[in-house]
Order: structure tokens, then sequence, then C-alpha cells
């Protein structure tokens, strides 16, 4: 079964995990504080604060933008469930706007959402693609929001060159197994906003700051969502591959765009010449007359060994988000649910592998059409 995506572990980073293994410290030492320069200085922003997850790291960031009970982010609904419920751990609300065909934030629909409760807008780099930053933190601005952008899928991406992680007020990243670098569970906040970066640091660890000697001080509510000694070697050391991965990933969504290009049953998504997306997924847009039969697509993919999945179910249709918060419906949000299938693409594959995909994709999807969906 080749995954949609998956960890490549080599093994210069099995040494230097076992190098803090045999050492004195397995958590709080020097690694993880060199990860998060070394993080910081890729992105090019000022701070990096790690966590033990991206989940936990949206939790800080939202902690340490003052979000209570009653405040409004505007958000997608194409995410994962952490980017909006760690929002609603505050008794926050999440107020979903509708995205574009690429699966990104429509930019052009967030202003008609603000309220005088909205405290921040919180996109999603979609599959690795940088939404439209500017004009989001354009928008931000205008009427005094914070941008906290959930990067998670987009380690590496750029837009002309200026790395995803220097525009928003605070960016999150994922160091999942399959993200785009891994610590096996992780994640991180970058930011320029020293007063962040600060507050980050505190509700990371138990809102503890030493005095002296045995003295210390607890003066903020805090949590232990620190990383590892070991995860933050690993961590470095996929960091130095970063770019690596980011070629072999690009390569081989070249080569799809190329064997897919105009095909008459399905699209893919076009990433536009001044920007990098770190190509954490690569979708299909299956056309409409395909819609009813994705199940038994999806399904003979799996069976010939392709690990597809469909990224993502809109978080409002969850039982969690009907219940709580009232039944909503966005129409591009659904017809990209509808039509989105993730094929294999990650670093771990070989052009082998890839000719291997695209063939079965091509011959599966055309095997379907001719059975075609009435409307
Ligand atoms: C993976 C992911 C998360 C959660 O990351 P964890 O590190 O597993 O907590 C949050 N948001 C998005 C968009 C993700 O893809």
């Amino acid at each position: 079964m080749i995954p949609y995506s998956t960890q490549f572990i080599e093994e210069d980073d099995i040494t230097a995990v076992v190098e803090i293994l045999k050492g004195s410290h397995l958590t709080q030492g020097a690694k993880v504080e060199e990860f998060e320069e070394a993080i910081a200085h890729y992105v090019g922003a000022r701070y990096c604060i790690t966590f033990n997850s991206a989940t936990s790291a949206l939790l800080g960031a939202y902690a340490v933008a003052d979000l209570k009970e009653n405040n409004e982010i505007i958000t997608t609904p194409i995410s994962f469930v952490a980017t909006s419920n760690m929002a609603v751990a505050l008794a926050a609300k999440p107020i979903f706007c509708d995205v574009k065909m690429d699966g990104n934030i429509d930019e052009t629909l967030i202003e008609s959402l603000i309220t005088p409760q909205t405290r921040a807008i919180v996109p999603v780099d979609f599959a690795g693609k940088p939404v439209a930053v500017e004009s989001i933190k354009s928008i931000a601005k205008k009427h005094g929001l914070l941008v906290i952008e959930d990067a998670s899928h987009a380690l590496g991406s750029d837009i002309n060159h200026q790395k995803i992680g220097s525009f928003a007020d605070m960016t999150i990243f994922s160091f999942h197994a399959i993200k785009p670098i891994t610590t096996g569970e992780g994640g991180a906040v970058v930011t320029n906003d020293e007063t962040f970066a600060s507050r980050l640091k505190l509700f990371r660890s138990h809102g503890i700051i030493k005095k002296q000697l045995w003295n210390s001080d607890m003066v903020s509510l805090g949590h232990n969502f620190r990383l590892t000694e070991f995860a933050a070697a690993l961590g470095l050391s996929q960091l130095q591959k970063l770019d690596r991965f980011i070629n072999v990933r690009e390569h081989i969504a070249r080569y799809y765009d190329e064997r897919f290009e105009k095909h008459p049953l399905f699209t893919t998504i076009t990433i536009p010449d001044n920007e990098q997306s770190a190509r954490h997924l690569y979708p299909l847009l299956l056309n409409p007359e395909l819609h009813c039969v994705k199940e038994e697509i999806f399904t003979e993919l799996q069976t010939r060994g392709l690990g597809v999945q469909v990224h993502y179910k809109p978080i409002y249709q969850n039982s969690f988000y009907k219940e709580r918060f009232g039944e909503i419906r966005l129409p591009t949000t659904e017809l990209f649910y509808k039509s989105e299938l993730s094929i294999p693409c990650h670093q771990k594959m070989s052009m082998d592998d890839a000719v291997n995909v695209a063939d079965i994709v091509l011959n599966v999807i055309e095997k379907y059409s001719y059975r075609g969906c009435s409307f």
C-alpha cells in the first residue's frame, strides 16, 4: 500500500535521536531551543515556540490572543477539526467561511462575516498551497483583528520566496508523522511578537517563571505541552532535509500535473509560478458526474494499493458542531468535499511509484466514467 503521505526516517535521523537517549537530558535541555532557532531562521520569523502537537500549539496561540467566551474566529471548514476545536475549547465560536476550489478560505467573503465579537481570522494553507495571506492581513488590519495561520500543511511553502510563517501574527506548524517534517508528535507557533512569544512559553510550561535558587513563581495558568529533547533532535535532523523532501514531492506533483492535464473527468489544483507549495497533499477534484461513484472509486483505489484519502469532511458537518452551533451549508465547501480525493505524494516515493500511481488512478477513474450521475 502506498499511503497518501508518510514519514521518511533515515539512519542519521535515528542516530540523532539515539544520541539524546544516551545523554543527560530527555526533556528541557538545549535541543528544543536549537530546533526552535532553526525553525525560526528557516521561515524568517523572530520567535519559535515548540509544542507537543499542533493542536496544543493552536490552543496556545488562541489563548495568548486572549480568545474568550463568545469571541469569534473566522476560519475554514476545510481543515482538520483541531483548527476550530481549540477555539471552542476556550468557549469561542468558529464562524465558518466558504472556500475556493483550491480548498483555501475565500478571502472575498471574510469581511461580511466580521462582527463586534470577531477576534481573529484563521486560514489554513490547504495541501500546502499558500492562502491569500496579504489580502487577509489587510482585512485584519482594517478591522483590528489578528491573523493566526494554521500552516500545518505548509512548512516550506512560500510566496515570492518569502516563507509561510513570516506573514501572520502567529503561524502554527505540525510535526505529526505525516506532515512535511516530523518529530513523531509535535508542533510550533512562530511569531515576530515578543509578548506572544513569552506568553506562549508560559502557557506551554505551567505558567511558571524561575526566580532565585528554589524559588519560582506561577504567574499564569499553564499546561505541560512541551516537546521532548529526542523529538527536537529528530525535528532538527528532519529540517535539514525539508527542502529535499519538498523537491521530491514537487517533482511527483509536476509529473501528475502533466499526466492529468485537461482530463475530461477531473481537475487538479495549480500552484501559481510565484508560489511554492510544500505539497503535503496532492488533491484531485472529480467532476460532478463522478460524485455518485466516488465511494466505488475510493474503494477500488484502496484495493489496488493506493492509500487515498479525502480532505476534509467540512468541520461543521461533524455531529458535535451541528449540536453545538446548529446546521449550516456552504456551497463551495460542499462541492469541494464531494470532489476531493488525495492521492499518494510523498518523499518516500520513487518516480516509478508515481508512474504506477498515475496509471492506476487514470485506469480506475476512467473505468467508472460510463456510469455517470444524474442531477
Ligand atoms: C494535522 C493538522 C492539525 C493537528 O496537528 P497535530 O500536530 O496532529 O496536533 C491541525 N490543523 C491542520 C490543518 C492539520 O492538518
